[in-house]
């Protein structure tokens, strides 16, 4: 993968069951993508393997939406790291607000999983992002170093490089609809971009793919990926519906 390459992609979240993650699926499997994006796709885990089966040495990287830093164990109704290399995806996503929020991720949960899908040869997508208590008291970047440094606790140089971190502030993403001011987003991406060649060195901390999400559409994404240290865009909503994708893909 170039080193600029753009990353574009959407988790579809708890919609689309089989069925229609397989229609999904297909239709991406037809379609073509501009050579500098790399787009990808995290379906819910009962379609995992399906959409793995038909992406798979495609254009679209397919992805899984949570997983559990164990191999196996008695650990009911949760995914293994080993489930989902098994199933063929390439990325996980692993700390998403709702996931923190409804299901008690922490922090240090987020690490041990960061570590355990590195080890498995899984590229994580790191989410991480302020509430709006924390935004309007104007402790994002207190937040935002926080919840990186603990993420990336103990992650080699060499590994760090394969990560992708998603700045979703919390405020932005889902229903309120409100996107975060580009402006705001340069300055975030400039102090994660600080911390991250802090944290690993230049050269690895350069590597980091850093990507927006939060009420991205097909209006506003390419203002964001104009941003330098914007190396992509992580997508809800608005990308959902496949052609929505394409076109999504396509005006960046
Ligand atoms: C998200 O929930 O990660 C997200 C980016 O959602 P939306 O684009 O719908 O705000």
């Amino acid at each position: 993968m170039e080193r600029n390459t753009i990353w574009v992609g959407t988790s579809w979240k708890m919609n689309k069951g089989p069925v229609a993650s397989l229609v999904a699926a297909k239709e991406l499997a037809r379609m073509s993508f501009p050579v500098a994006i790399q787009p990808f796709v995290i379906p819910p885990f009962t379609s995992l393997k399906d959409v793995c089966d038909i992406l798979s040495g495609g254009r679209v990287a397919v992805g899984a939406q949570n997983m559990h830093w164990e191999d196996d164990g008695p650990w009911t109704g949760e995914i293994s790291p080993v489930m989902i290399s098994e199933c063929g995806a390439e990325l996980v996503e692993i700390g998403h607000s709702e996931r923190r929020i409804h299901f008690g991720e922490t922090d240090w949960t987020v690490n041990l999983k960061v570590r355990s899908a590195l080890r498995h040869g899984l590229r994580p997508l790191l989410c991480i992002g302020d509430t709006s208590d924390e935004y309007y008291h104007d402790v994002t970047n207190e937040t935002l170093a926080r919840q990186l440094k603990i993420a990336l606790h103990g992650v080699s140089e060499e590994d760090l490089s394969r990560v992708l971190v998603a700045y979703e502030p919390v405020w932005a993403i889902g229903a309120s609809g409100r996107a975060a001011d580009a402006t705001f987003v340069e300055t975030t991406h400039d102090h994660l971009r600080k911390l991250l060649r802090n944290i690993a060195g230049s050269d690895s901390g350069s590597a980091v793919k850093l990507l927006y999400g939060g009420s991205v559409t097909q209006e506003n994404a390419a203002s964001y990926i104009a941003l330098p240290n914007v190396d992509g865009v992580f997508v809800g909503r608005a990308a959902w519906n496949v052609d929505h994708f394409r076109a999504l893909v396509e005006g960046v």
